[in-house]
């Protein structure tokens, strides 16, 4: 659309065209006042918007600018020099130049928010009809191969994306199967949010293979077969994989940034100085947690956004930069049911679980403070605590609000005590 001939020079130039580029182009151009903004974006096409994941357009024939993250011509009307269809080659920190594929940006500032790349095991890489959903032409061809309800859907890999996709492709008669290597699906939010998860696929009606890997694709014109590590055919014209993403920090390995599962940077997003990182792509170090971790879902991408677009603005145009203290989030919908959780876990916490008709709460905790919240349903509940854990909460304090919460609602408690399960849960959620 257009790319970048030659050498410019902008006060501010922002890498990747998705959710946390495009809210840093607008915080920097609200700050910048005089300032030029400046996005560069690999696509073609601007990325539909994923949150929420473009469900009812992988069923129905939605129009698609009408999902995408920002109105880029309201970026436009702002001042932000938008250019897609060019891709970041290279960078120079000492210099602050960025190379592209056709030329040179000289910057006062940049920030990077280029994001993952998906990972595809090796048997399903090259092969038609499998599909990431990382663009807007894999949403297409997904679509359009939908129209026909005896396609059969593979979804491979059961985190929240999996689920999500499954939930959607599921009912109405087609064959649709999740399948992972890992023995049971979210693992690392304790056993009730898996057997919870699992029973949610079950009642629409989903095969669920767990603790079971592909280990061949048996290829037979239009269909197609997944041979699983238990010997297991499963039915999969289609496969959409839902795996691990890879920081997209390949083009960035001579810049002498500091690059470890993600561009490492300090509590106010600085990779160094003039060069700060947002989104999936950041590694960040966060002081509510006094640690480096890095988001992975949409609502970091936008805070972690706006907040660097704000940064490289003030470092640039002066004034005080400001740090990011999130509360790692993440929300998905799955047949109707809203599951959502807030909190960053290392592994050791216990848990509480509250479950009624409608509903449950799993609370986790580590040295009598709540570190962790997850929900399904109960959106009033879980919007209170998700705001407390901003600050610390006593594990009582917790406790307490989530029986008074229960005991008032009309909902009737299936047990009558809070349970509390000593088991381990593990890692960074995904
Ligand atoms: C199938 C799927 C389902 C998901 N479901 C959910 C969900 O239910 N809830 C949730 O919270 N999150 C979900 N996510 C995650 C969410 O989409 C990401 O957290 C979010 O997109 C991250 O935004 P980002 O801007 O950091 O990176 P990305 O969206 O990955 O964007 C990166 C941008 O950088 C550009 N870029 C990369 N390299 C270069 C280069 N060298 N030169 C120029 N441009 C470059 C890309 O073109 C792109 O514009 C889902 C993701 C997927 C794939």
């Amino acid at each position: 659309m257009a790319e970048v001939r030659g050498k410019l020079t902008r006060d501010i130039v922002i890498v990747g065209a998705s959710v946390a580029g495009l809210h840093a182009a607008r915080a920097a151009a609200k700050a910048a006042g005089g300032l030029s903004v400046m996005v560069i974006g690999k696509e073609v096409r601007p990325r539909y918007d994923r949150q929420p994941p473009p469900r009812t357009a992988l069923t129905r024939p939605v129009d698609l600018d009408a999902t995408t993250l920002r109105s880029l011509g309201r970026l436009r009307g702002e001042g932000v020099d938008l250019r897609l269809d060019a891709r970041a080659v290279g960078l120079d920190p000492g210099r602050r130049e960025l190379q592209l594929e056709g030329g040179t940006v000289s910057y006062g500032a940049l920030v990077l928010a280029c994001g993952c790349d998906p990972v595809v095991p090796a048997l399903l890489t090259g092969r038609p009809k499998v599909i990431t959903l990382r663009r807007r032409k894999d949403l297409l061809s997904l679509r359009a191969a939908l129209a026909d309800i005896s396609v059969s859907v593979a979804v491979v890999g059961a985190g929240f994306g999996g689920g999500e996709v499954t939930s959607t492709l599921a009912g109405g008669g087609r064959t649709v199967s999740l399948i992972d290597v890992s023995p049971q699906p979210l693992g690392q939010f304790g056993s009730f949010v898996a057997e919870s998860y699992l029973a949610l696929h079950e009642e629409a009606g989903v095969a669920q293979y767990f603790g079971d890997g592909v280990v061949e694709v048996l290829e037979a014109g239009r269909s197609r077969l997944l041979r699983l590590s238990s010997g297991t055919l499963v039915p999969a014209d289609l496969i959409v994989v839902d795996g691990g993403r890879r920081p997209a920090t390949g083009w960035l390995a001579s810049s002498g940034l500091t690059l470890r599962d993600g561009i490492v940077c300090d509590a106010e997003l600085r990779a160094r100085e003039g060069v700060f990182a947002a989104g999936d792509v950041a590694r960040w170090f966060n002081p509510r947690y006094g640690t480096h971790m890095r988001g992975k879902h949409w609502a970091n991408a936008s805070e972690q956004g706006r907040l660097a677009g704000l940064n490289a603005a003030r470092s640039v145009g002066g004034g005080i930069t400001e740090i990011c203290a999130a509360v790692p989030y993440v929300r998905s919908d799955q047949h109707g049911v809203r599951i959502q959780f807030a909190g960053f876990l290392s592994g050791d916490e216990w848990t509480l679980t509250q479950r009624t008709t409608d509903g449950s709460i799993v609370l986790y905790g580590r040295e009598d403070e709540l570190v962790g919240v997850l929900a399904f349903e109960h959106r009033a509940l879980f919007v209170r605590l998700r705001a407390m854990l901003a600050g610390a909460v006593a594990w009582e304090t917790a406790v307490e609000l989530v029986g008074a919460a229960i005991s008032t609602s009309q909902d009737k408690p299936r047990s009558p005590r809070l349970r509390r399960d000593p088991s381990r849960h593990g890692g960074e959620t995904r």
